[in-house]
């Protein structure tokens, strides 16, 4: 895609700091390094969001996932844990339209990155949880790839 910074980014238009590449997928820092080692694993093909995979293409990309990680792992022996993120739609904060994989690797409760799960476990009933997951279920029905 012609105006997308990260088609660009791969194509080499716009320097990056790569740290894997092969025929499906590209790995570079990202500019923010929210943490250090913060690396975004995207796929060479222009697609949106996660909304726009097939099932090839995911497997594809999530199946470099492991290595970029364990390479994280490798690199930084203070490295405690690693969070993987994939913001969809700016309602999700994604604020690149080329589908990519944050790896943000963690040192500590304040090393730069945070983010909140609320519980709403005491909210929520049982009957409620089956007709959402009833609902959920229809709605992955109606999906066809
Ligand atoms: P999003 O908010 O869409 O999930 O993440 C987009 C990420 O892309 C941000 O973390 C941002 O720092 C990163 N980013 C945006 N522009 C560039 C760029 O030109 N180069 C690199 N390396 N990262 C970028
Ligand atoms: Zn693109």
């Amino acid at each position: 895609m012609t105006d997308c910074i990260f088609c660009k980014i791969i194509n080499g238009e716009i320097p990056s700091a790569k740290v894997y590449e092969d025929d499906l997928v590209y790995a570079f820092l990202d500019i923010s390094q929210t943490t250090p080692g913060h690396t975004l694993l995207v796929p060479k093909e222009h697609v949106q969001d996660i909304f726009d995979y097939s099932p090839t293409l995911a497997g594809d990309v999530l199946s470099r996932l492991p290595k970029i990680a364990k390479g994280l792992d490798k690199a930084f022996p203070d490295m405690l844990g690693l969070n993987i993120l994939n913001n969809n739609r700016e309602a999700a904060y994604q604020t690149v339209f080329h589908s990519h994989w944050h790896l943000i690797p963690r040192y500590g409760e304040k090393d730069g990155f945070g983010l909140t799960f609320t519980n709403h476990m005491d909210d929520v009933s049982k009957e409620q949880l089956a007709s959402l997951a009833d609902q959920i279920t229809q709605g992955i029905s109606e999906v066809t790839e």
